[in-house]
């Protein structure tokens, strides 16, 4: 079936990045939140982005203005789900709250429509469980910030059919990223090698191996990361990094046991740059 109609559920961070993409790259996108606050934050926000792109000529006044024509903001799921050619979730990260709006969505939108959840960790096939169309529900899993992020990693849960994975790659390109997919597996590939080069950069520098801003500047020149360990930790934060490493130490083993560093740095609530300190001391510079 063409997809011309995009619903993307709850309008956060996340949500909004994706109905900018999705606005952006010709679908007409329905925009759904509980909150209208969250709801008119967000066609804020999408219309600061485009201005911004505009101003450095990653945009143009037509396709701004094109985009800007083709979003709809909807407070009533309904509202979304009957216009919807295929859905992305993206409500907060609780394994509950997901699950009845995946009932909720499985019970409204027609049953060939594609359910897409931008979970970061938790199990896209316990999700679909809740779905009368587990083989129709997949993990499409979108970095932050959005509009600039190339990677969307799509997550082949057990029941998941080879061609709702099709359609989503074919979703995710026309929305101009790049596809990686993979069998679901705590962490997905991504999270699960970024928590372990982190939590390796801790060791390190608990061992006395080097400073962080050593540790930093050789992952950076070295090994062309673009950010160390530590600045992206610091703006990950640190407590959101633990509970990946603890969840992974718990569902995969010892290898991802969480550095006493970093537990100490969470404990002493030394949490990243939302509150001034991390690694690095930003109070005075931000
Ligand atoms: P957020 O808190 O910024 O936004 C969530 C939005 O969902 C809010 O506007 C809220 O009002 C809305 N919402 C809550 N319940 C709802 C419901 N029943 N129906 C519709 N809307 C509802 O969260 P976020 O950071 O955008 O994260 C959303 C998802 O994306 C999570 O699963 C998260 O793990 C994942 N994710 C986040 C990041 C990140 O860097 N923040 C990166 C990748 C994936």
């Amino acid at each position: 079936m063409a997809i011309e109609t995009i619903a993307v559920i709850g309008t956060g961070l996340m949500g909004r990045g994706i109905a900018y993409a999705a606005a952006l790259s010709g679908f007409r996108t329905v925009l759904h939140d509980v909150s209208a606050e969250a709801l008119d934050r967000a066609l804020s926000h999408i219309r600061k982005d485009l201005d911004e792109g505009l101003g450095r000529g990653k945009v143009t006044a037509e396709q701004a203005k094109d985009a800007l024509r083709r979003l709809e903001p909807e407070q009533e799921l309904g509202g979304a789900t009957d216009a919807a050619d295929f859905v992305i979730e993206a409500v907060p990260e609780d394994i509950s709250l997901k699950m009845r709006v995946f009932q909720r969505l499985d019970e409204r939108c027609e049953e060939q429509i594609v359910l897409a959840t931008n979970t970061s960790a938790l199990s896209v096939t316990e999700i679909a469980a809740a779905a009368r169309r587990p083989e129709r529900v997949v993990g499409m899993h979108f970095f932050n910030p959005v509009p600039k992020m190339k990677l969307v990693e799509i997550v082949r849960a057990l029941e998941t059919s080879p061609a709702t994975v099709d359609t989503t790659v074919e979703v995710a390109r026309r929305l101009g990223k790049e596809t990686v997919v993979v069998k679901e597996s705590p962490g997905f590939l991504t999270s699960r090698v970024n928590a372990l080069i982190g939590n390796e950069a801790f060791l390190m520098l608990q061992e006395g191996i080097a400073t962080a801003e050593d540790i930093d500047k050789a992952l950076k020149l070295g090994l062309n990361h673009p950010m160390g360990p530590f600045e992206l930790v610091d703006l990950v934060g640190l407590d959101t990094r633990l509970a990946v490493l603890e969840f992974l130490h718990r569902s995969l083993g010892e290898k991802y046991k969480p550095a006493p560093l970093l537990v100490q740095h969470v404990k002493a609530g030394r949490l990243g740059r939302k509150v001034g300190r991390g690694v690095y001391d930003y109070r005075g510079h931000d």
